[in-house]
């Protein structure tokens, strides 16, 4: 039996195995289908604290799992499928069929940006011209014209975050109407640098000779017009969906299916901690994950 299952290994759930590992609890990590979690589709991070040159992010996340590796955590390639949490241990079901038993549980799987679906997004996504972060990849296409899919707040912050940057942000979004907060809407639409293109949809990302992205096709909704819009990346920005599926039922999720917590860091169940971006819809940084898994970390290990 382990002392503690950490399941995830992103920047929340290797925070937490290095925490754990020092505190001489020999955590087991259950590393999911995306070994390092979403830091692992970016490029270059530039804003995690000691990096002044910029850290690439699948090294940034490799680092902190050979920092956890030193200290003794080990590493588990699996995927949860299903947990039970109402036994002592708890018991969690690998979708290979297997079966792991823990004193305590650390959740730490993350969430993932939704996406349009569009042709070409998936293809040039991570680096190429598609992204799903613009405090993450924004910096890189400074003086650039870029596009923005999406009309809730979070669309609304990217955007406007990109004009700090870029020459001109085109705000794509399939009704004539933001969903955005009333102050994000009015930031938004009297800023000079943000074009809003209302009632359209993302037909596809359109690459140049190198792969990059060159521009977009956007439809529009009402008349059914395709237009293409010249642009270096295209941010999509339509939502983040958590990565709580196998933990419906056995901890309280709210009604977006992010997990509750309390103090933080402590699920509805006893001995049970969440870390990161499946119970974070505001923050969604690498640094407040790792600083989550820390603190799920020391509590699992201090029995707060
Ligand atoms: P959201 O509020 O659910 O908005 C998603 C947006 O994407 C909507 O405008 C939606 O269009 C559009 N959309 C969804 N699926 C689409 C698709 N397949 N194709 C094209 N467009 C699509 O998500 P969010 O902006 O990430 O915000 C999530 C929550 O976090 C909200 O409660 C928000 O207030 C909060 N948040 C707050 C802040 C802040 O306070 N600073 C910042 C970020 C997020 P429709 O409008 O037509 O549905």
């Amino acid at each position: 039996m382990e002392d503690v299952a950490i399941i995830g290994s992103g920047c929340a759930g290797m925070g937490a195995a290095i925490y754990a590992a020092r505190a001489g609890m020999s955590p087991l990590v259950i590393e999911g289908a995306q070994a390092g979690g979403l830091l692992t589709t970016t490029s270059d991070v530039e804003n995690f604290p000691g990096f002044p040159e910029a850290v690439n992010g699948f090294d940034l996340v490799w680092k902190m799992r050979q920092q956890a590796l030193k200290f003794g955590a080990h590493i588990e390639s699996a995927v949860v499928e299903s947990v039970d949490f109402s036994s002592d241990p708890k018991i969690l079901r690998l979708e290979s069929g297997g079966k792991i038993e823990a004193k305590k549980v650390i959740i730490a799987t993350g969430s993932s940006p939704r996406m349009t679906g569009a042709k070409g997004e998936k293809e040039l996504y991570g680096g190429l011209g598609v992204s799903a972060c613009a405090t993450c990849d924004g910096a890189f296409y400074r003086g650039e014209n870029v596009a923005v899919i999406g009309g809730g707040d979070s669309a609304c912050e990217e955007a406007l975050f990109l004009t700090r940057f870029c020459s001109g942000v085109k705000l794509v979004h399939r009704r004539d109407q933001l969903r955005a907060t009333q102050i994000m809407q009015q930031r938004v639409l009297t800023n000079e640098k943000i074009q809003p293109v209302w009632d359209s949809v993302l037909e596809e990302v359109l690459a140049d000779e190198s792969g990059r992205c060159r521009a977009i096709l956007v439809k529009n909704l009402k008349t059914g017009g395709v237009s293409e819009i010249p642009c270096k990346c295209v941010f999509v920005a339509i939502g983040h969906t958590p990565n709580t599926k196998a933990f419906a039922g056995a901890v309280e999720l709210d009604s977006e299916g992010y997990i509750k917590v309390r103090d933080e860091i402590k699920t509805s169940v006893e001995g049970v901690y969440a870390a990161g971006d499946c119970a974070d819809k505001k923050y969604r940084q690498a640094i407040t994950a790792a600083a989550s898994g820390c603190k799920a970390a020391i509590a699992a290990a201090n029995n707060f």
